[in-house]
């Protein structure tokens, strides 16, 4: 489970991207977070990987105490929480392959192990056949998915997508859509910040609505309540 309570962020330029958000997020749901450009949705997946932290307010995630997690603590987060961003993010000079092991590397098990669990995220990402492939060799939804293997390598208990579709076609959003719906049909809860209103509207889930930092909606899968 995901609690906010009364959790708000000021940068330190004075800009209040959050204010007052409290939320709960069950196990397994899937919820889109949306909101006009600047309404504070990456900054709200932020705090939950601990890019960021919160200027006020409580965050946790399962086991951790996002505000008072110990230094050692950060790596086991990062590995409870997978991110997959807009931009991929993939080592230029890697193969879609080594990206994904060398996520993989600092848990120190054994090559072979490690091997079969690139495999199996590979299989899952349907990208098997185009692991000794380089990212600049790669379309962007094939890098999309590279990248979504290496955030769920670990087996994350929580994916964030931060706008994973923004960049990509409409055939390749849908793709990355697909094996988003699988992750979570597997147990994992999924964040995913969108402008994509044809994604939300073919794959109806709880929807977040971020305005300045406020949260103005949460509407459920079957119809929805405003916040008072
Ligand atoms: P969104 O993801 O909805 O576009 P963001 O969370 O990126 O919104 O940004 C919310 C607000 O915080 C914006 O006004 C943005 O300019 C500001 N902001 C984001 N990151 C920083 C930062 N590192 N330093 C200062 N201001 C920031």
């Amino acid at each position: 489970m995901i609690q906010l309570q009364s959790v708000s962020k000021k940068y330190g330029n004075g800009v209040q991207a959050l204010d007052d958000i409290n939320l709960v997020i069950q196990s397994g749901e899937f919820v889109y977070l949306t909101g006009a450009s600047g309404s504070g949705k990456s900054t709200l997946m932020k705090l939950l990987y601990r890019e960021e932290i919160p200027t006020q307010g409580q965050i946790t995630i399962d086991q951790f105490n996002v505000n008072r997690l110990r230094r050692r603590q950060v790596p086991q987060l990062r590995r409870h929480v997978g991110v997959v961003f807009q931009d991929f993010r993939l080592l230029p000079n890697l193969t879609a392959y080594e990206n994904v092991a060398y996520a993989l590397e600092v848990t120190g098990d054994s090559r072979k192990k490690i091997r079969r669990r690139v495999m199996q995220v590979m299989e899952q990402v349907k990208l098997a056949h185009k692991i000794n492939q380089y990212p600049d060799e790669l379309s962007g939804g094939e890098q999309q998915r590279i990248a979504i293997a290496r955030a769920i390598a670990h087996d994350p208990k929580i994916l964030i997508a931060d706008e994973p579709t923004g960049n990509l076609d409409p055939e390749s959003a849908l793709e990355i859509q697909h094996i988003l719906e699988a992750i979570h049909d597997r147990g994992t809860t999924v964040i995913m910040g969108t402008h994509n209103d044809q994604l939300v509207d073919r794959f109806p889930h709880r929807t977040i609505t971020l305005h300045r930092g406020q949260l103005i909606r949460d509407q459920a899968e079957g119809g929805y309540y405003e916040i008072s």
